[in-house]
């Protein structure tokens, strides 16, 4: 260590790390580095008024945001099998999921109440535990929101934000892609709505399940959604790839995607969407005088 680590580096650092206001009320935008104030952006569902950059929404705000007045109930979750191969890297992965824990049971969070009026089941990634990654008791969590809303006959809203499986819990991690499709499949099976919104990121085992078979994909703004990433594809293939690839606004051009959503129209497309798929029949205005008719009929018949 010399004189310039020493003594210069740390009077440089008391300077630069010295801040006027507490870290929790200013948050700086990832995109355009813009400092936000977080109150303002709280008003503003998270979304940069400088650049309109979407920042992650936590399960919270996003169960809040999506349901009618914001009310929902949380359904517990069954558990799962922790740390089924003992796994081990740098730390422990009990440990891993200790710390992650204090966030909540797993990364996925499932809620169940009215939309617009209509039934229905949301289940919501949280990215901040362990990355959003699936495992057991995030396929369990999407199965159990899939035959919650086969059972009130509501539909589905599934909100992912996740690096893809959980590697941690190896081939057990990957056996929930084919559940998660069977989970959807039953409420297909119903044909009740299955509706995905593709938040930032949505990648590897998850993009490669049912996060590709919504009835409809909505995806927000300038989300990150594929299943390699784009550094690994463009080494593979020694190719420069296109501007904006794999980007939710890509997407939606190459057909992966339905819709891109900002934020502040989310609620109100989720609404319009859900009555235009769960209402069963047209509304009944010629009615009254079809039974009239049929009546009359019938009347004269006996
Ligand atoms: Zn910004």
């Amino acid at each position: 260590m010399n004189w310039l680590t020493k003594l210069v580096l740390p009077k440089i650092r008391a300077v630069v790390a010295k801040k006027d206001v507490p870290d929790n009320l200013w948050i700086k935008c990832p995109s355009c580095e813009q400092m936000l104030f977080h109150r303002e952006l709280e008003t503003n569902l998270f979304v940069c008024r400088n650049c309109g950059h979407h920042l992650r929404l936590n399960p919270n705000r996003r169960l809040a945001l999506l349901f009618d007045e914001g009310s929902y109930t949380e359904v517990e979750l069954p558990k799962a099998v922790v740390d089924p191969l003992r796994f081990r890297d740098r730390k422990r992965y009990t440990d891993r999921l200790k710390e992650a824990q204090a966030r909540g049971a797993d990364a996925l969070r499932v809620a169940h109440g009215k939309i617009g009026g209509v039934p229905a089941v949301a289940a919501v990634f949280d990215f901040e535990f362990l990355g959003g990654s699936m495992g057991v008791a995030v396929g369990e969590g999407l199965i159990a929101a899939a035959r919650l809303a086969v059972l009130q006959e509501a539909a589905l809203i599934v909100v992912p934000a996740s690096g893809g499986a959980r590697m941690q819990e190896g081939i057990l991690s990957l056996m929930q892609l084919p559940r998660t499709i069977i989970a959807v499949e039953e409420l297909k099976a119903k044909a009740l709505p299955y509706i995905v919104l593709l938040t930032d990121p949505t990648t590897g085992g998850v993009s490669a399940s049912f996060a590709m078979l919504g009835d409809i994909t909505l995806a927000e703004p300038g989300a990150v959604v594929g299943f390699a990433g784009a550094r690994v594809i463009e080494e593979t293939i020694r190719e420069k790839l296109p501007e904006g690839f794999q980007r939710a606004e890509y997407l939606l051009e190459h057909g992966m995607v339905d819709m891109v959503v900002p934020r502040a129209k989310l609620r109100e497309t989720m609404v319009r969407l859900l009555d235009l798929l769960y209402r069963k029949q047209p509304a009944p205005v010629v009615v009254p005088l079809l039974t009239a008719q049929v009546r009359g009929a019938g009347e004269g018949a006996t």
